[in-house]
């Protein structure tokens, strides 16, 4: 048995595994990383990803940047490795393929992670700026977003500097390489967003959920995977489409039929019928304090208009599936689904505590996606698609903000969506005169 306590993040160490270089390694994954194990571990849910893998995977997944930082080992996402599980259940003729792909792509994607990094806050206060205006709210505590002070990591040394010291090519080579390591890793270096819980749903907390998974990923070390700690509940677990296909053996026609569902807003369990009962696990195992009682899935309306500010901060988890007790006057007793199965990933015992290791664990957890939870992962998808194309309309009123509702239902992606459900005419420039014209908002959002 392992030590491994609920408020730990990191991976739990076998005591006699002290000293040996396993540090920081999963010890079930330890025949399966000697090759490369003085490499930076990746996160717990990535090496739980490892774990199920076949066990040769890692070691051609290491192959792939043998020599050449930044490395696939130190950098790929848990989506990354989940979608090698859907690569080989699907088209196990395409994994070598797929992972060379990988390898190819990340000096980009580290590339663009570090921007991001850097200007996360600004996107979305530049965007949030426009929205709000839309709307007619105040944004004025926008206005100094651009002049936050990051870290921001530039070269270590200047160029002149480097110049004066007369290095030899070998010299210089070897700290061009370095220094481009140093630069690939700069963005693991998050500026953690833990802000006071009790100021979630202020009025000037960030609330456009505009943060990639690659970053979402990163920031919820920073809270030992409680997603629902960060500083809004509009994140959603870094987990891909392909991911959940993969850990739920979910296929392509059912993708499409979530799609349609996002398309048409179809809510399969709206909170004013009876909820799912998947045997989901008490929110008190999620965290300490909360309800001990059994929670049921819903998921949230899809509302008219956000008729205030509050609503407006709200509406990007319309269609979003969530747990919830019935007991009556409970408080503290909501979670997203997602978030519970971020957690749950980094936390196998809370779901099978009696299973010799976490490799059965995983694939006990897998087990449950695909039988008792799958409806609830296919709502999830679902609500990744109408999560998607409302980032894409937000994209396409940043971009222009004059544009009209006509002029986006005008492209590709929302062609076939029925925009009658999500009262896009209300999106157009003219907002303050709809608001004052319209009723009360049909949704109500209950967390
Ligand atoms: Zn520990
Ligand atoms: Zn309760």
């Amino acid at each position: 048995m392992h030590h491994h306590t609920t408020d730990h993040h990191h991976i739990p160490i076998r005591v006699q595994d002290e000293g040996s270089i396993l540090l920081g390694w999963h010890p079930e994954l330890a025949a399966a990383i000697r090759p490369f194990a003085a490499l930076r571990p990746p996160t717990v849910h990535c090496q739980i990803a490892m774990l199920a893998i076949p066990a040769d995977m890692p070691l051609q997944v290491y192959e792939a940047t043998i020599g050449q930082p930044p490395f696939l080992i130190e950098n790929l996402s848990f989506s990354d490795w989940a979608s090698l599980v859907h690569v080989l259940q699907s088209r196990p003729e395409q994994l070598e393929a797929k992972i060379h792909d990988l390898a190819s792509n990340i000096v980009e994607s580290c590339r663009k992670a570090a921007i991001e990094n850097r200007e996360l806050n600004l996107i979305i206060a530049k965007a949030e700026k426009i929205i709000l205006e839309l709307h007619g709210y105040d944004s004025s505590h926008l206005d100094t977003a651009g002049h936050v002070s990051f870290s921001e990591r530039a070269e270590t040394f200047s160029e002149a500097y480097i110049d004066r010291k007369s290095l030899s090519q070998v010299e210089l080579e070897y700290f061009r390489k370095k220094e481009a390591e140093r630069l690939s890793n700069a963005h693991t270096e998050l500026t953690p967003l833990m802000r006071d819980a009790g100021h979630k749903f202020s009025r000037n907390r960030p609330f456009l959920p505009l943060a990639s998974s690659t970053w979402t990923e990163k920031a919820v070390q920073h809270v030992h995977n409680r997603l629902w700690k960060l500083d809004t509940f509009n994140y959603t677990a870094p987990i891909s489409v392909e991911a959940y296909m993969a850990l739920a053996a979910i296929t392509d026609a059912e993708v499409d039929n979530c799609r349609s569902a996002a398309r048409n807003g179809t809510i399969y369990f709206p909170a004013t019928r009876g909820g799912f009962d998947g045997e989901f696990p008490p929110i008190a195992k999620l965290e300490k304090g909360k309800c001990p009682n059994k929670p049921l899935l819903h998921q949230k309306g899809i509302p008219k208009f956000p008729a205030d500010l509050s609503e407006l901060k709200k509406l990007w988890n319309a269609g979003r599936p969530y747990l919830k007790c019935v007991c009556l006057g409970c408080e503290q007793n909501f979670t997203w689904f997602d978030h519970m199965i971020w957690y749950v990933i980094g936390n196998l015992e809370k779901i099978d505590p009696l299973a010799p290791s976490d490799k059965i664990k995983m694939l006990e957890f897998q087990a449950l996606l695909r039988t008792t939870w799958r409806k609830a992962i296919l709502e999830q998808i679902s609500f990744v698609f109408m999560r998607e194309y409302m980032i894409k309309i937000v994209n396409l009123l940043t971009e222009n903000r004059r544009i009209s509702a006509a002029e986006i239902l005008d492209y590709e992606d929302f062609r076939y969506i029925d925009f009658s459900q999500w009262k896009t005419e209300d999106w157009d420039g003219d907002q303050k005169k709809n608001r004052t014209n319209r009723s009360s908002p049909a949704t109500t959002q209950t967390d």
